[in-house]
């Protein structure tokens, strides 16, 4: 989003920006780094090493880095990399704005001005990301966002509210609420969503009520809840509003009290347990998503036996698994030896992957025979993909719609779909109402 933002501006005066990572073509190359772990730091490097090369062969005129590898290590990037021209953070990127349209700042005046908020979309036009605030105060053990990102910061109620309106007129429907911790979302505001430090309370419930109150707002999807502190009012928002998604990301991590306290949860596995039986309870039908690490110092193998059983027992709709990885200045990589073999965590990780793997096969082919509303992404060869409530864009399974003659479905439309036939992450479908198809 930060990257749509700086797009927006700059053709706010005239700029014609394209996003492309594949093929870029510009004169001006701006490349948005990720430096969360170890991954996405060597994706953003050999990106940028990639560009370099271009630069050095005359195919591009400039070359400007911004995002949370150089907030991170932009002294190390400036030595390492001198080919490119000018870096920037993660907070102090709109001053590219006023480098690049030779202004002191991103001020821009009169009608060329943009809202803050306005960005250059570059998901599909019917849905978009929604960031309610930044940075994060928990401090799990493994890592490295609250060093990137700083302390929570919520963002004002009706900042937010004016940009869902904004993204309304844009022709978005469906809007992916993110933060790194949604569920502190407030504390740091006045009861009246106004900014003061300290002291505030949960207002995550009156942000999704507001928002599902907002004229074509179609789907709203939770993104990113932490299970301590969880705002259970949240719930009853959920149950309350149909065009609030029945599903739920929360990143749990681990079960066992040991893992979870090595990790820094602030939570114990009855307490998880009883929010995850708490949240079916209110919300019935609901799709929990949730992330989990293996290979954290100190797991043992019992730990990770329990991890298992526990995996089969609560059989969570979609789930991730990642294998831990050592993070420069976390308290983990201070604290803890990284003392699990690489082949080790790998293993683990597979090994949830498949018992998940089963447990989602079960639970789609329940869908199987019923009819689900479904968001048209995209077409490919001979079939229409989208998804339903239950699935959020490019993490989550899909639904398949074989289509054939001149008649399309339309792009961003829903249709209400009859499943066919499941798979352990897909399902396959037929469209029952074709109100909105297209010649
Ligand atoms: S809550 Fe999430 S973002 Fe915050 S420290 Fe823990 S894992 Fe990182």
């Amino acid at each position: 989003m930060d990257a749509e933002r700086v797009m927006r501006q700059l053709e706010a005066v005239g700029w014609h920006c394209v996003h492309d990572s594949e093929d870029p073509k510009g004169e001006i190359c701006v490349i948005n780094t990720c430096g969360f772990i170890g991954d996405a730091k060597e994706e953003s490097i050999n990106m940028i090493l990639q560009m370099a090369e271009r630069k050095k062969k005359g195919k591009l005129r400039k070359l400007i880095v911004m995002g949370c590898l150089s907030e991170r290590y932009r002294a190390e990037l400036e030595a390492e990399l001198p080919e490119v021209d000018s870096y920037y953070g993660k907070f102090d990127f709109e001053g590219m704005v006023g480098e690049l349209t030779e202004r002191p700042t991103p001020s821009l005046k009169g009608r060329e001005r943009c809202s803050s908020f306005e960005r250059h979309l570059t998901t599909p036009k019917h849905y978009a990301y929604l960031k309610i605030s930044e940075g994060c105060n928990r401090m799990c053990s493994y890592c490295a966002i609250p060093l990137i990102t700083g302390r929570h910061t919520s963002r004002p109620m009706e900042e937010i509210l004016e940009e869902v309106r904004w993204l309304v007129s844009q022709g978005v429907k469906e809007l992916n609420v993110i933060a790194q911790d949604l569920s502190s979302y407030g504390l740091d505001l006045r009861g009246d969503g106004l900014r003061v430090t300290g002291d505030g309370k949960h207002l995550l419930p009156e942000l999704i009520d507001e928002i599902a109150q907002v004229p074509g707002v179609e789907w709203i999807r939770l993104h990113y809840a932490y299970p301590t502190d969880f705002p259970e009012a949240l719930l009853d928002v959920m149950a309350k509003h149909k065009n609030v998604c029945k599903y739920l990301d929360i990143a749990l991590q681990h079960c066992t009290d040991h893992m979870l306290e090595l990790m820094r949860r602030h939570i114990t596995q009855a307490e998880q347990d009883a929010l995850i039986r708490k949240i079916r309870e209110k919300v019935p039908g609901i799709c929990i998503r949730t992330t989990l690490l293996v290979g954290h110092p100190g797991e043992t193998e019992e730990d990770f036996e329990a991890l298992k059983e526990w995996v089969k027992e609560m059989r969570f709709e979609r789930m991730g698994c990642f294998a831990y990885s050592d993070e420069e200045g976390t308290y983990a990589n201070k604290h803890y030896k990284d003392d699990i073999p690489q082949e080790v965590k790998d293993a683990r990780a597979a090994d949830l992957m498949a018992i998940q793997q089963e447990i989602s096969g079960t639970l789609m082919s329940q869908f199987v025979g019923k009819t689900e509303r479904v968001i048209i992404d995209r077409i490919e060869g001979e079939y229409a993909i989208g998804r339903t409530q239950y699935d959020s864009p490019e993490v989550d399974c899909e639904v398949l719609i074989r289509v054939s003659g001149k008649r399309l479905p339309v792009i961003g439309a829903f249709y209400d779909v009859r499943i066919t036939k499941a798979e352990e992450f897909d399902l396959y479908g037929e469209i029952v109402r074709n109100a909105t198809l297209s010649e």
